[in-house]
């Protein structure tokens, strides 16, 4: 779709009409302009709610760029919602790595055997039975129950917030806005093709009704937009100031064996990053001083006699709720007898699910072409 100049600011201020014909002027819309995804189905073919569902929990907070490999890995990995049930819950979070959020993945995995034990692997299509599946919240089950099965369900996302917030003119600041906006939403719901008028707002939030350059003169909903007709759409949704978010620090222990193994672990199932391997690492404080050093972190005494060395540069990583600084140890494990725990070789942990901050830790280690150590001994993080 080409993009046309942004609406100046300070439009001839016409008054709007009111949208009473939203999903009409956003279906024709949406049958012109539709984005194409591979989890899309064309109008009069019947979706497979499979496809709607695992498209719609990779896409919680993650971008469509983001998914569409994703979504294609595991359909073409499992095709079906009995193959993902039946596939260890390792496979899946080895496929799943790298796109965050990782209990998504989890309750995937325990949906999926839901689905197939109780239900005969076949999907509710009710949004209140939907709700009790695990992992799927009142978005989710509004989305599968619209797109997958025409029930006249509104999923709302940040997307169809900000149209709604505009077309309304709603000058509430988010989060407060929320009820209000989705009841908006869920107004204009058409009794049919109710998932289409769904993705016709997400697609027009996503490629014209964007946060800071709405491209008003080609949207469908411009004569009846008072936003645009005041020449300030970009001001809307108003949004509450965010709390800054605070650092965290802490120390990777990164012990090798003399023949290319390293020493990892698998993370608590409960908590950030659930289940996943890491290297071991003290824990992520808020605090300037060191609580632990490698004998705490890797859990056997004969740690602190080991060489540590540290690497001249951190590790950074942004989590939702705050920022991780790590400084990452290096020391070689040469006694007798290796240690108790996990020891994989270092080309081979690519088949482990590491979490995106601990494969910038292995990209740090395995590739620094920098002068490798600096001079300062590594006991936890003191001077
Ligand atoms: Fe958004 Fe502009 Fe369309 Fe209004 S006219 S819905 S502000 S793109």
């Amino acid at each position: 779709m080409k993009k046309s100049a942004p609406a100046p600011k300070t439009a001839s201020r016409r008054k709007a009409r009111k949208p009473a014909d939203l999903s009409a002027l956003l279906l024709d819309w949406y049958d012109a302009h539709r984005r194409k995804l591979p989890w899309r189905y064309d109008p009069g073919v019947t979706p497979d709610p499979y496809r709607v569902w695992l498209s719609e929990i990779m896409l919680q907070q993650t971008t469509v760029a983001t998914v569409i490999p994703y979504f294609e890995k595991f359909t073409t990995q499992w095709p079906t919602v009995g193959d993902l049930a039946a596939a260890p819950l390792d496979d899946v979070l080895l496929a799943w790595a790298g796109l965050g959020y990782y209990a998504r993945a989890r309750n995937l995995h325990k949906c999926a055997g839901t689905i197939t034990e109780q239900f005969g692997g076949v999907f509710p299509s009710d949004e209140a039975a939907l709700k009790q599946l695990p992992g799927i919240g009142h978005y989710t089950a509004a989305a599968i129950a619209s797109i997958a099965f025409d029930r006249p369900a509104t999923p709302v996302d940040g997307n169809i917030e900000r149209v709604m917030a505009r077309l309304h003119r709603v000058e509430t600041p988010l989060p407060d806005a929320k009820p209000e906006l989705a009841r908006l939403a869920a107004g204009h719901t058409p009794q049919t093709r109710s998932g289409d008028y769904a993705q016709a707002l997400m697609d027009l939030g996503a490629t014209v009704c964007t946060p800071r350059a709405p491209d008003c003169p080609i949207c469908p909903c411009k004569d009846v937009c008072p936003a645009f007709a005041e020449g300030d759409p970009q001001s809307l949704p108003k949004k509450r100031a965010k709390p800054e978010k605070p650092i965290r620090r802490g120390t990777i222990y990164w012990l090798e064996w003399p023949e290319g193994e390293v020493l990892i672990r698998r993370r608590p199932e409960q908590g950030l990053l659930g289940g996943l391997w890491e290297l071991p690492s003290t824990e992520w404080t808020a605090l300037d001083a060191d609580i632990q050093g490698p004998e705490q972190a890797l859990g056997f005494a004969a740690a602190t006699s080991i060489s540590w060395r540290r690497l001249p540069k951190t590790v950074r990583h942004t989590f939702t709720h705050f920022h991780l600084e790590l400084e990452v140890c290096h020391g070689v494990r040469a006694a007798k007898r290796k240690p108790k725990g996990t020891w994989v070789r270092i080309d081979q942990l690519d088949q482990y699910a590491l979490p995106t901050v601990m494969k910038k830790v292995v990209q740090l280690v395995t590739s620094d072409p920098g002068p490798l150590f600096d001079r300062r001994p590594c006991a936890g993080r003191g001077p």
